[in-house]
C-alpha cells in the first residue's frame, strides 16, 4: 500500500518569521498523524530555518526548484547539494510556473530531476496540461510527453522513490479543481505510463499526487480515488489550519 503524501508548496510567500511561527503550529496540529508523508516548501531562504524548525517530526522540507550544476556562475541559482545541506529532503520540479513563466523545458526538468537524485533528495515532479490542451483533447499525450522526457534515463527504483504532481494548469490558483474523475483518469494513465516504461513494481510504489486548487472540503473526494495518493497544494497551505485538514482527510483511515 502507498503511503498518503501531502506536500504545501508555498510559492514566494512567507518570510523566514513567519515559516517558523507556522511550522510551530502545524507542527502541534498534526503531531499526532503518523500515517502520511507531509512535507512543506517554503522558499529557498526559508529552508534552512524551517529544517530546523521540524527537526524530530515528521514534517520533512522541500525545495520549489534547484539548477542540476553542482556550482558555478549561475547567478540567483541554488544546487541539489546546497539544498540538502540547508535541510531540504525533497525538491519540487518542473511546476507549472516554472515552465510558463520561466521557460523550462522538459529536458531541464530532466536534468533538474538527476541532480535532485544524485545529491540524495525526494523529487516531486509536476506534470499536467493547460486548458487549451484539455480542450483539444490532448491531455493524455501532454502527459506522455512531459513524463516520459522528464524521466528519461532514471532507474526502476528511483521511480519507485519519487512523486510525480499531476497538476492540470488550469486548476492552479484559479479555485476550480478537477473532478474527481478527472483526476482519476489522469492519474491512473500516469501509473499505467510508469508500470510500462519502469515496470509494475515502479509503477505501483510511485506516489502520484493531485494539485489544483484543493482545498479542506474537496480534499476527501479527491485522495478517495485510487490512484490519487496525495496532494501538492498551494494557496489553502499558507493558513496552517486549513493544510492541517487537508493531511488529516488524507489519511488512510479516513478514505
Ligand atoms: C500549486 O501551486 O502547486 C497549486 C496546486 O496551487 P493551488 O493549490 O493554489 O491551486
Amino acid at each position: 500500500m502507498r503511503t498518503p503524501f501531502v506536500a504545501a508548496n508555498w510559492k514566494m510567500y512567507k518570510t523566514v518569521a513567519e515559516t517558523v511561527a507556522y511550522l510551530r503550529d502545524f507542527g502541534t496540529l498534526v503531531s499526532a498523524v503518523d500515517d502520511v508523508e507531509i512535507v512543506v516548501a517554503p522558499p529557498f531562504v526559508g529552508v534552512h530555518a524551517a529544517a530546523e524548525a521540524v527537526r524530530d517530526t515528521r514534517v520533512g522540507i522541500a525545495g520549489q526548484d534547484l539548477h542540476w550544476e553542482r556550482e558555478g556562475a549561475f547567478t540567483g541559482e541554488i544546487s541539489a547539494g546546497m539544498l540538502k545541506e540547508a535541510g531540504a529532503r525533497y525538491v519540487i520540479i518542473g511546476h507549472s510556473e516554472r515552465r510558463t513563466k520561466f521557460g523550462e523545458t522538459d529536458e531541464h526538468v530532466n536534468r533538474k530531476v538527476k541532480a535532485a537524485v544524485g545529491a540524495g533528495l525526494t523529487p516531486i515532479v509536476c506534470v499536467g496540461e493547460t486548458l487549451e490542451e484539455r480542450e483539444r483533447e490532448q491531455t493524455l499525450s501532454v502527459l506522455d510527453r512531459q513524463l516520459r522526457l522528464g524521466l528519461d534515463g532514471l532507474s526502476a527504483d528511483t521511480v519507485a522513490a519519487l512523486a510525480v504532481a499531476y497538476e492540470p494548469v488550469w486548476a492552479i490558483g484559479t479555485g476550480r479543481n478537477a473532478t474527481s474523475a478527472q483526476a482519476q483518469e489522469a492519474h491512473a494513465h500516469i501509473r499505467d505510463r510508469l508500470r510500462e516504461w519502469f515496470g509494475a513494481e515502479a509503477g505501483d510504489s510511485c506516489r502520484v499526487l493531485y494539485g489544483g486548487s484543493v482545498k479542506p472540503a474537496n480534499t476527501r473526494e479527491l485522495v478517495s480515488q485510487a490512484d490519487v495518493d496525495g496532494a501538492l497544494v498551494g494557496g489553502a497551505s499558507l493558513d496552517a489550519k486549513a493544510f492541517a485538514e487537508i493531511v488529516a482527510a488524507s489519511r488512510p483511515g479516513r478514505i
